[in-house]
């Protein structure tokens, strides 16, 4: 047949029982294959927890993940050790994630050892070389340690780590937030490249959407634990529906220089997620919440084709704002 949509990862639904914080709260979203989907919102939003709910690095309280459309409760292990493979993790924090004893070879090898992806030292030795070429490193690097390089360079030694099992999804949980700005470029196009280059899915974590407007195809806004928006990264920055976006959207610089959006800054800090808000868990911060929001959780609904907001007067507002652009007659 043609022009049919494959799905490569069926909707995952993650839900946590409430111990003493609820990091993510009856999140469903679908990752499809070959996508690069980011996932925004301020520490204590839940976005890494979701990352490593759906990369099985954490087992979640309630609520089902699957992969191919099949669940992942029913996963032998033998498919659990292929899943592990092919959904791979970089982390933040390339100083911290990369042990220092160890050599770039021992590092980047690890994961071709654990996964029986090569026959002896000589053959790993080979394969590790190619997989520093791969991310823009000298093959060369492979007998130093980590405090050797910079962060930049230890961070794509953390890429080349994630690509030695030839994953097909990678997860960066805020890949490039602890580096230099005039690195983080660098490795973003890096990131862009290996994507094309292997055909790889993307989640990308991120508490800020400077670095996802270029790299997502779809952005997923979190607040305290929940999708508040979910929307192509278009109509993300250009018509966001959500008020949370908005603002981040208008909190965030250099991102329409000249342009002023008719949008009130984030008021006040995130409340403590082990005390969660009543009804719109947006709505201590919120220019627009009437008493509807601080008694009714809003649902997430579907507004268009995928788009999504969990917000009482999105379309209100959004008449509103419309208007407001429109110069009188
Ligand atoms: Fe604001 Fe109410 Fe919408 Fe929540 S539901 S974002 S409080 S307007
Ligand atoms: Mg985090």
């Amino acid at each position: 047949a043609a022009g049919l949509s494959k799905i490569f990862k069926g909707p995952a639904s993650v839900f946590s029982k409430p111990k003493i914080v609820q990091a993510v709260d009856r999140v469903s979203l679908r990752v499809w294959h070959g996508e690069t989907l980011a996932i925004v919102g301020e520490s204590g939003s839940g976005k890494s927890t979701l990352g490593r709910l759906l990369l099985q690095l954490l087992s979640a309280s309630e609520g089902d993940v699957f992969y191919e459309g099949r669940n992942l409760r029913q996963f032998s292990t033998e498919q659990m050790k292929n899943l592990r493979r092919d959904l791979q993790i970089i982390f933040q924090d390339p100083f911290a994630s990369l042990n220092p004893r160890m050599t770039v070879e021992e590092i980047v090898g690890e994961p071709l050892w654990l996964h029986n992806i090569v026959s002896g030292k000589a053959d790993r030795q080979a394969r590790v070389r190619e997989l520093l070429t791969t991310v823009g490193l000298p093959a060369a690097f492979s007998n130093r340690y980590p405090h050797e390089f910079s962060g930049g360079q230890r961070q794509r030694i953390g890429i080349a780590r994630a690509l030695a099992s030839s994953p097909k999804l990678l997860l960066g949980d805020e890949p490039v937030s602890a580096l230099d700005v005039s690195v983080q470029a660098q490795v973003v196009n890096l990131l862009e490249n290996l994507k094309q280059q292997f055909g790889l899915t993307m989640i990308v974590v991120a508490h800020g959407l400077a670095v996802i407007r270029h790299m997502s195809d779809r952005v997923a806004v979190m607040y305290l634990g929940q999708i508040v928006e979910l929307a192509s990264t278009d109509d993300i920055f250009d018509q966001p529906l959500h008020p949370y976006t908005q603002a981040l959207i208008a909190s965030a610089p250099l991102l329409t220089p000249g342009v002023k959006r008719p949008v009130p800054l984030l008021q006040g800090d995130m409340p403590n997620p082990s005390s969660m808000p009543s009804g719109c868990r947006f709505h201590t911060r919120c220019a627009y919440a009437t008493d509807e929001c601080r008694q009714v959780e809003p649902p997430l609904e579907t507004v268009s084709v995928n788009r999504m907001v969990a917000c009482h007067r999105w379309s209100e507002l959004q008449r509103d704002r419309t208007s407001a652009l429109v110069p009188p007659p």
